[in-house]
């Protein structure tokens, strides 16, 4: 198979842990007969600080002519000052918003082997498998206006949530259909006690139902939401809900795995090309230390294999070097016991490499 893929790495341990993806892309290339080709491109502050944008013309072209994305991370307190439109964070949303990548995958799953690594206990996350589907290109983030404002002589401010049908539609009818891969259960988020815009994500998740017979759809207001997913995280399979909530969610469901640097993600468009990253940031705390742990973008890789080119082979090859990694006791610092041993980012990735 010959497939190119197109690399930003970002800035800070995005870097790092993207030279780990490559790397092992090109091993599996290698053990099992594919060309895969990497394209280079900017984003994020090494890009406002070469071209004075976050998102280079350039860059969009690469990824539009790629066959899949990996994304390291941006951001990072250089650029913390920069004004606003030229922040590193606005390329990653203008380049979902330009790909239409409307979904957001988030994985969630136990690792017996981190069980200590959570400050849940074992009896609640074990056996954990959970597939978080997040709305990505609209709802308040995206709505307008969203600005200051005076009212009746008073400071206020507006924030606009707004979506149309066919935004709710496309993204719940993709997780029913990931469901009747998995075991077949929709759980959709929404707060529809109170917002008109969750009245309407119900009824047409009640539409879809319709189409999947099989698929068994519940629904959970928000709130509720947040607190089932630490108390009792078995309950869910696939989790469907707009940006907002999503956002806030998969960031929650993270600790039931142990740490945010084993968390990989893909966004999904109609026609691709997809992308893939870890859900961590830059982590300008740790970066350019050769700590950081590079599983997150490794996993993501392996998700690159899977869902955009149908290697499901190859996907669990990399799936399974890294759960051998972690029974063999092998530690970034994020995943290792306090005080106990552990090993840098690059040793992580030779460490993963050699037992592919
Ligand atoms: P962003 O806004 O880009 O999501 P953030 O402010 O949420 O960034 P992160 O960069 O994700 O922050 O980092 C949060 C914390 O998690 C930091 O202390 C960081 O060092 C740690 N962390 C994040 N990713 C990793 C990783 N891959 N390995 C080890 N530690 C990590
Ligand atoms: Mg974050």
């Amino acid at each position: 198979m010959n497939k190119r893929i197109a690399v930003l790495p970002g800035d800070g341990i995005g870097k790092e842990v993207a030279k780990g993806a490559v790397e092992i892309l090109q091993a599996v290339g290698e053990r099992f007969g594919h060309q895969f080709s990497f394209a280079y491109g900017k984003i994020g502050g090494e890009s406002i600080d070469e071209f004075g944008t976050p998102l280079p013309d350039e860059t969009i072209q690469l990824c539009k002519e790629s066959d899949a994305i990996l994304l390291g991370a941006v951001g990072g307190p250089k650029w913390d000052q920069t004004p606003a439109h030229i922040r590193p964070e606005k390329g990653l949303l203008k380049l979902r918003k330009d790909l239409n990548l409307y979904a957001n995958l988030r994985p969630t799953m136990y690792y017996e082997s981190l069980a200590d690594s959570s400050p849940l206990r074992k009896e609640v996350i074990q056996e954990v498998d959970m597939l978080i589907v997040r709305e990505l290109t609209g709802g308040l983030y995206f709505g307008k206006p969203s600005e200051r404002v005076q009212h009746n002589g008073e400071d206020a401010v507006v924030d606009t949530l707004y979506y149309e049908k066919a935004e709710m539609y496309r993204v719940i009818k993709l997780a029913f259909e990931l469901a009747r891969d998995r075991n077949k259960r929709v759980t959709s988020i929404d707060k529809a006690n109170v917002l008109e815009s969750s009245r309407m994500w119900r009824e047409i998740a009640e539409e879809v139902a319709k189409d999947f017979p099989d698929v068994k759809l519940d629904h959970m207001l928000v709130d509720n939401a947040a607190m089932q997913m630490v108390m009792n995280p078995k309950r869910f399979d696939v989790v469907v809900t707009e940006n907002m909530f999503g956002d806030i969610l998969s960031d929650e469901a993270s600790v039931l795995t142990g740490s945010l640097g084993m968390l990989p993600s893909a966004s999904l468009s109609e026609n691709g090309p997809f992308l893939y990253e870890p859900i961590h940031g830059s982590a300008p705390d740790i970066a350019g230390k050769n700590m950081a742990n590079p599983l997150a973008m490794i996993l993501s890789a392996a998700m690159m294999l899977r869902v955009s080119f149908g290697l499901e082979e190859e996907a669990n090859e990399v799936e399974r070097a890294v759960n051998q990694v972690l029974d063999a006791g092998i530690r970034t610092s994020d995943i290792a016991s306090f005080g106990s041993p552990h090993t840098s980012t690059s040793k992580m990735i030779d460490e993963v490499k050699a037992v592919l």
